[in-house]
């Protein structure tokens, strides 16, 4: 009997199965996601080199996390940010697949994503999140797409972290134009007053998630809502963050 089991094991951890990214046939590892070993190559987490504020890139990857000139002079309303990966490649068409196709099979990588970057740079006791906010949709928005994409892959970063998740703490006040194309002034000028945070978060810590950072302007938005509602701290985690001067071609 215990013999067949074995068998049985053997046979189900042997068996092929498909690549969540590319769809090729593999033979999966022992990880939480789906993926052949061409895409994992593709998909590095960026470990060092950027700045812990803003995750600007640094010119080396090997270069310690040190504050870029910007967050010196002029720092984001949140305090740190965690990402993944920078916004290009693979990682980069994963994201506009994600949030432009209703692609449900992602949500587990993106999650993936979230986890990995939260455990590289673990907060510490006086950071610690005392909830975790999605970037929310306007409801017409999430209609026409089916789903947030924010919300979704925070589920397991709060399950890590043992944070509770609350979509409705952060809400859009306005519809907003999307802002893919739109240069950094004016993703600020369509954002202006476009959320209301609940004045729960008085005096708490919340981290906040996104999919992708590219100017800055949502998180920022987000970050000086909650702050007028009375967060004591404002930190962010996405999936990706962009490079440098790569503004117009991201979605
Ligand atoms: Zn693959
Ligand atoms: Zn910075």
């Amino acid at each position: 009997m215990m013999q067949a089991l074995r068998r049985i094991k053997r046979i189900i951890a042997l068996r092929e199965r498909r690549c969540m990214v590319c769809g090729d046939c593999f033979r999966p590892q022992q990880t939480a996601v789906l993926l052949c070993n061409s895409c994992r190559r593709q998909l590095v987490q960026r470990t060092g080199g950027f700045c812990p504020r803003c995750g600007l890139p640094h010119a080396l990857e090997s270069m310690p996390l040190t504050l870029c000139s910007s967050c010196i002079s002029t720092p984001p309303p949140w305090l740190s940010l965690r990402f993944y990966g920078l916004y290009d490649g693979l990682l980069r068409r994963i994201i506009i697949r994600y949030k432009h196709t209703p692609d449900l099979t992602l949500h587990p990588l993106m999650g993936h994503m979230l986890c990995q970057a939260l455990r590289l740079r673990p907060f510490s006791p006086q950071e610690k999140p005392d909830v975790i906010v999605p970037v929310p949709l306007h409801p017409a928005r999430l209609h026409m797409r089916g789903f947030n994409q924010s919300y979704l892959p925070a589920r397991p970063a709060a399950v890590m972290l043992t944070v509770p998740l609350q979509k409705n703490i952060l809400r859009r006040t306005r519809y907003t134009s999307a802002q893919t194309g739109l240069p950094k002034e004016e993703r600020r000028r369509n954002l202006r007053d476009a959320f209301e945070a609940d004045s729960c978060v008085r005096g708490r810590n919340v981290l906040l998630v996104d999919d992708v950072m590219t100017t800055g302007a949502t998180l920022e938005h987000c970050a000086q809502a909650l702050y007028h509602a009375g967060a004591q701290q404002v930190h962010a985690v996405v999936a990706a963050r962009t490079p440098p001067h790569a503004h117009r071609q991201t979605a």
